[in-house]
């Protein structure tokens, strides 16, 4: 629909915005033509698509232009991280709308463009519509020669563990809403959490190495949720040691014992996988160059059980809201 109505502005600034971006020999033909052309991959390839739009996952005076397109390749590259693939092109569509001139959009795809450099993506297409709110999606493929780590290959008895800390995306997210409060170098680590989140790329590729590939997913929409599709794609249930859950000195600045923004909270990208029993934390640590935690396992059943120390009064975790609702409420 885009196409029909564009105008001239729209195909000078695409041209203006892809001009400047270099591709890798893997790409044969990039931005300008109808298509672009891809040299074919020697492995199996993964394609995914995910969509920034203004007002629902971000507000412009918030952060820089170059900020937001970085986070928005991010969180493509996260769904990669999370299949332990390696990323290789990507295809941006942008919406625009009145109010935004060209130097906004300069800015918004030098940090795209810095992003993909970054994480060896060539960004071989673009397209820029009208639209009632700035959205930025993008569709990024990812290639493989070894198995890629899904969300169904969780198995009773597994050990679930999780990359870094929980939660400090959701309250940046706060704070910068004006919801929650923080100081000095907390308050820029939190922000920060939410704005520069990171691809857990290297980590995931390392972790499909591991014979049997591990069961695997990126937290975006909070550890219940997230833990909850692992759960429902592989036939189980998990039982959560929430003590274990990792949190992050400023969280705990901010939150103190109230574990549910690590719970529900979304936008951490960090990654959750599943592994037989018997791999210590030390060692995945060293081996993914990521700090990991060993959070619970995985149990006969059905959705999540907390387990708080001492192991009584255990909870069914379905009473925690999800990061859906709270996203709804607050933006
Ligand atoms: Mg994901």
């Amino acid at each position: 629909v885009g196409n029909v109505s564009k105008a001239p502005g729209e195909f000078e600034l695409i041209a203006r915005l892809t001009a400047k971006l270099r591709q890798s020999d893997r790409t044969i033909l990039g931005p300008g033509d109808d298509c672009a052309i891809l040299k074919p991959s020697p492995g199996s390839q993964l394609v995914t698509i995910d969509s920034m739009v203004e007002d629902v996952h971000f507000k412009l005076g918030w952060g820089t232009p170059e900020g937001l397109g970085a986070r928005a390749l991010t969180v493509n590259l996260s769904d990669i991280a999370a299949m332990g693939v390696v990323p290789t092109a990507c295809v941006i569509n942008l919406a625009i709308r009145p109010g935004l001139g060209a130097r906004f959009f300069d800015r918004l795809y030098k940090g795209l463009a810095d992003a993909a450099t970054a994480a060896g993506v060539d960004i071989v297409g673009g397209n820029v519509t009208s639209a009632g709110a700035l959205a930025i999606t993008i569709a990024l493929i990812g290639e493989t020669r070894q198995s890629a780590l899904r969300r169904d290959a969780a198995r009773c008895g597994d050990e679930i563990f999780v990359t870094g800390t929980l939660g400090d995306a959701a309250i940046g997210w706060r704070i910068l809403a004006g919801e929650l409060k923080a100081r000095g170098l907390s308050r820029k680590f939190l922000i920060d959490r939410f704005q520069q989140p990171i691809a857990r790329l290297v980590a995931g590729q390392r972790l499909a190495r591991i014979d049997p590939a591990p069961a695997a997913i990126d937290i975006s929409d909070g550890l219940l949720q997230d833990l909850g599709h692992v759960l429902k794609r592989s036939g189980a249930g998990a039982e959560i040691d929430s003590d274990a859950i990792p949190l992050s000195s400023a969280y705990l600045e901010v939150a103190g014992a109230n574990i549910e923004f690590a719970l529900s909270g979304g936008e951490d990208y960090e990654l959750l996988f599943c592994l037989r029993p018997g791999r210590s934390e030390t060692a995945l640590t060293r081996r993914l160059g990521v700090p990991v935690k060993r959070i619970g396992q995985i149990v006969r059943g059905s959705g999540v059980t907390l387990i708080p120390k001492g192991g009584k009064a255990s909870v069914k975790a379905s009473r925690f809201a999800g990061w859906d609702q709270l996203r709804t409420r607050g933006a």
